[in-house]
């Protein structure tokens, strides 16, 4: 095993060339593709190699729940896309957010997290966190009052996602950063929506980053999992540990397809936003379709916003059809091409009714607190051809 070669350091290429080629290590076989080391652990050469990569002293591999080269190719690619000094992978998206906040907190202390939150987060902070003593106040994450008034001098941690899942709600990453640090608290903020290539939390002032990489990173429904980005001193002093003893590490053949994944990122969510924005055209002009939300268009609330801190619209849109419920049904149940399902990223167009799966476990009144409606649909925008989707949604809103 060498380390990477690179004859130009990775960090001075721009982000498509280090996603074909950052954090390589060749074996001795000098492979092209990145290699699959699908171990448990490694053998070691003799006992004194084995105390010294215990203690340290010496360098290198021990098991594949603290580390593995076929996973440590992905984090470092990961860091390098992320401009990251440290990244960990996890085995799904929800253990890189529960490592994010487990990590860091002790009995005694608090967290503000955004109440508009993807359902499995909302519980960690809101029915988790509570029961091991530490407190949570939600907050409307787009009004910073509420994120100032919410602070308290046992604050430990602010939590947010932005774009929101699934309102599209854009939440001011750097007006909340400087909130959290002026409270001596720090901030951690769930990037899926944006995906790494549209939004860099890191530069906006945030303290970490985390990613279901099981969404874009992947991008074509095959396997789960996460990932935890940060300073090395916070990776150190937060997750490194965390993650080690409690054990949700990434399997090397999960790490193995994400990384020949990253080679295809730029490139799959560039064409995905472009067929996100004809699609939020189309449907904004169609009869029984009352409301499109999509970032990039005028008419979104915090358009300007979405501008200043994203760099494209994202794949997703939200739209909400006439007749409630039974209008979203009938338009999800008229679709020849777009599937029925609730990932979102994927190469294949995915169509979501929050209300009744996602965010059923939620009662109706907090749901429409939330801006969740009963006729709300959202639409993980794919790689089809964008002819064949406008023509499946013009026969999906004509059936509304
Ligand atoms: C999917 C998702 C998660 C959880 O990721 P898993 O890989 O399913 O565990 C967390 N946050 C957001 C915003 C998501 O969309």
């Amino acid at each position: 095993m060498t380390e990477p070669t690179q004859k130009k350091a990775m960090k001075d290429l721009r982000p498509a060339t280090r996603l074909v080629h950052g954090g390589t290590m060749r074996s001795q076989f000098g492979e092209m593709s990145e290699a699959l080391y699908l171990t448990q652990g490694f053998a070691y050469e003799s006992m004194e190699q084995a105390e010294g990569r215990f203690t340290g002293a010496s360098p290198g591999f021990q098991y594949s729940r603290f580390g593995n080269p076929t996973v440590a190719m992905f984090e470092q690619r990961m860091a390098l896309l992320e401009g990251a000094e440290a990244a960990r992978a996890t085995a799904t998206g929800m253990a890189a957010v529960t490592a994010s906040m487990l990590g860091q907190v002790r009995a005694g202390d608090h967290v503000v997290a955004a109440k508009a939150l993807f359902g499995s987060c909302r519980f960690i902070v809101e029915d988790l966190l509570p029961t091991y003593g530490v407190e949570c106040t939600l907050v409307d994450g787009t009004n910073l009052a509420q994120w100032k008034a919410a602070a308290r001098p046992n604050t430990r941690t602010f939590f947010l996602e932005s774009p929101t899942n699934p309102q599209l709600e854009i939440i001011d990453i750097r007006a909340v950063a400087d909130i959290a640090h002026a409270a001596g608290a720090t901030l951690v903020v769930d990037n899926v929506f944006a995906t790494p290539m549209l939004q860099s939390p890191l530069t906006l002032g945030a303290d970490c980053v985390v990613y279901s990489a099981t969404k874009h990173v992947d991008g074509q429904g095959r396997v789960l999992g996460g990932c935890v980005l940060g300073s090395e001193e916070f990776i150190m002093k937060n997750i490194h540990n965390f993650l080690r003893q409690t054990g949700p590490a990434m399997s090397p053949f999960n790490a193995w397809v994400m990384l020949k994944s990253l080679e295809t990122l730029p490139l799959r969510v560039a064409q995905q936003v472009r067929n996100a924005e004809r699609v939020a055209d189309f449907l904004a002009e169609r009869g029984g379709v009352a409301r499109v939300l999509y970032p990039w268009r005028k008419d979104h609330p915090q358009h300007e916003l979405a501008k200043r801190q994203m760099t494209g619209g994202g794949t997703v849109v939200v739209l909400e059809v006439d007749g409630g419920k039974a209008g979203a049904f009938r338009f999800g149940n008229a679709l020849q091409i777009v599937k029925i399902s609730n990932n979102l990223g994927d190469a294949k167009s995915i169509l979501t009714h929050p209300a009744t799966t996602t965010h059923q476990r939620i009662a109706q009144p907090a749901r429409e607190a939330m801006g969740i409606t009963e006729g709300m649909l959202r639409l993980s925008v794919g790689l089809e051809d964008i002819e064949d989707l406008i023509d499946d949604l013009k026969g999906a809103s004509a059936a509304v």
